[in-house]
C-alpha cells in the first residue's frame, strides 16, 4: 500500500509540533496527532532557556511568543545558600532575553507554525499501536478518534508522546539509562511578586524559583526530596510555604505578600530515562527519548533541539545523502553528545544531595552544556544538515 505520509508524529506539544514544523519546512508530508482534543496547559513550569530561545529565534517564532504576552527576562538570578549571582540572559549576544510562556500559549504557537508549514494536524486522536510491513519494519500507526479506528501508513512513526511513550512501548525501544525519581515539585501562579528576572534559589537541599509568565503572573515553584511525595500530594500549600521559608525567609515573605491566583499543581517524582531513539521506521524525540528531572528547566529546550536534529537526519536519509541507519545513528550521537554532561549535572542537582559549592558546580556544568548546544544550533544553517558534534 502506498505511504500516505513521510512521517506520522504522535504528540503535538513542544517535541512533536517542532518536529512537524521542521519536517514540513523541509518539504515532507507530515501528520501530527495528539490524543488531547485541544492543546492546553500541561504539568510543567515555563522556563525557556537559551537553547529554546535560540531555536524560537531561528524558526522565526520568538516574535509570536513575545506578542503572546510572555515578558522578557533579561537576567537569570541564581541564589545559592543566600548568595545571589545575577547572570545576563546570554553573554554571546544571540539572545536578548529568556522567557517563561504558559504552555497553552507556547505549544500552540509551534503547532500553528507546523500547520502553516503544511503539516496536517489531528487532535483528539490517539495512537493505539503501530503496524509493520512484511520485513518487520514499522510502517505506520494505528489511530483512534471519535470517528473510529484507522491505519495511517508512513515512512516513519515518530513518538513525541512524552515519558510514558506509547510509541516507545509499541516498538520496544531499548532503555539505555534509568534512574529513579529523586525530586518532587509543587508550583502555582502568584500576582504581584515578580522582579522581571528568572529567579532560582538553591539551599538546604531544596530548590525554589520564580518565573515571570503571561498575564502579569509569576510562576512560583519548589522542589523537595521525593521522600516527601506523600506530603506534596496531601498538603501542597503547607509544604510550599514551609520550603520557601527554609530556603529563604525573605523569599517566603515576598510570596506571602502576593496573591495566589491558581491552584497548586504537583509532580510526585519522575525518573530520568534515556531510550534508544530510533529503529527501522520509527524514532523518538523529546521526553519520549530523553527525560530528565524538572530541575533542569530544559525539557522544552531539549525538545526543540532534538526535533530539529531528528528532522534533519530524516531529511538527509530521504534525500539519499546518507543511508537511513547512518542518518539515525547520527541523530542519536548528536543528541547524546549535546545532552550527556547536562544529564549528569541535572541528575546531580535533582538528587538534592549537595552543599552550596556542589550546587554551583552542577549549575556551572549545565551552563557550559547550554552554551555548547547554542553554538551548535546557531551554526546549523551553515554546517549542513547532519554535521557531527564532538562530545
Ligand atoms: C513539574 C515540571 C516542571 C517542568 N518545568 C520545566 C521548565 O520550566 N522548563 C522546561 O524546559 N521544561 C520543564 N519541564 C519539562 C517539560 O515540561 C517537558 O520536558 C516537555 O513538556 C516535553 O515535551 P514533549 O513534547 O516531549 O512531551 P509532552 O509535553 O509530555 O507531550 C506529549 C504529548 O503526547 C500526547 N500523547 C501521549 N500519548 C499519546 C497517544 N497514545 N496518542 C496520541 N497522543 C499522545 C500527550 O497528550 C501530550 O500532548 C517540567 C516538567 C515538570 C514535570
Amino acid at each position: 500500500m502506498e505511504r500516505e505520509y513521510d512521517a506520522v508524529i504522535v504528540g503535538a506539544r513542544v517535541a512533536g509540533s517542532a518536529t512537524a514544523l521542521c519536517l514540513a519546512r523541509l518539504g515532507h508530508r507530515v501528520l501530527v496527532v495528539d490524543r488531547a482534543p485541544r492543546i492546553g496547559d500541561t504539568l510543567s513550569t515555563h522556563a525557556v532557556l537559551r537553547t529554546g530561545v535560540v531555536q524560537l529565534t531561528r524558526w522565526g517564532l520568538l516574535d509570536r511568543v513575545i506578542a503572546g504576552g510572555a515578558p522578557p527576562s533579561r537576567r537569570m538570578v541564581l541564589s545559592v545558600d543566600g548568595a545571589t549571582m545575577p547572570l545576563p540572559a546570554d553573554e554571546t549576544g544571540r539572545v536578548a532575553a529568556l522567557y517563561a510562556p504558559r504552555r497553552h500559549v507556547l505549544d500552540n504557537i509551534v503547532l500553528d507554525a507546523a500547520r502553516r508549514a503544511g503539516a496536517d494536524v489531528a487532535l483528539g486522536t490517539s495512537l493505539t499501536g503501530v503496524v509493520h510491513d512484511a520485513t518487520g519494519r514499522v510502517a505506520g500507526a494505528r489511530l483512534r478518534s471519535t470517528a473510529g479506528e484507522r491505519i495511517v501508513r508512513a515512512c516513519f512513526t515518530v513518538g513525541a508522546d512524552g515519558l510514558r511513550s506509547r510509541v516507545a512501548a509499541a516498538v520496544g525501544a531499548p532503555v539505555l539509562d534509568h534512574r529513579p525519581a529523586t525530586c518532587a515539585w509543587i508550583y502555582t501562579y502568584v500576582a504581584g511578586v515578580g522582579t522581571g528576572d528568572l529567579e532560582m534559589f538553591y539551599g538546604s537541599r531544596r530548590i525554589a524559583g520564580i518565573f515571570p509568565t503571561n498575564d502579569g503572573l509569576a510562576n512560583v515553584y519548589v522542589g523537595v526530596p521525593v521522600t516527601e511525595a506523600d506530603r506534596v500530594r496531601t498538603d501542597p500549600d503547607g509544604l510550599f510555604h514551609e520550603t520557601l521559608a527554609t530556603i529563604s525567609p525573605s523569599l517566603a515573605e515576598r510570596i506571602r505578600a502576593g496573591a495566589r491566583v491558581e491552584r497548586f499543581r504537583v509532580s510526585t517524582g519522575l525518573p530520568a530515562l534515556v531510550r534508544r531513539p530510533h529503529g527501522p521506521g520509527w524514532a523518538l524525540v523529546g521526553d519520549a527519548g530523553h527525560h530528565k528531572d524538572a530541575a533542569s528547566g530544559h525539557g522544552i529546550s531539549s525538545a526543540f533541539r532534538d526535533a530539529e536534529l531528528l528532522a534533519r537526519s530524516l531529511h538527509a536519509s530521504a534525500r539519499g545523502d546518507e543511508p537511513e541507519r547512518a542518518a539515525l545513528a547520527g541523530f542519536e550521537a548528536r543528541r547524546d553528545a549535546l545532552s550527556h554532561r547536562m544529564h549528569e549535572a541535572v541528575c546531580g542537582l535533582a538528587s538534592l544531595d549537595w552543599d552550596g559549592p556542589g550546587a554551583i558546580a552542577h549549575l556551572a556544568t549545565m551552563g557550559e552544556a547550554i552554551d555548547r548546544e547554542c553554538d551548535v544550533l546557531w551554526a546549523l544553517d551553515t554546517a549542513g544538515d547532519t554535521a557531527p558534534v564532538a562530545a
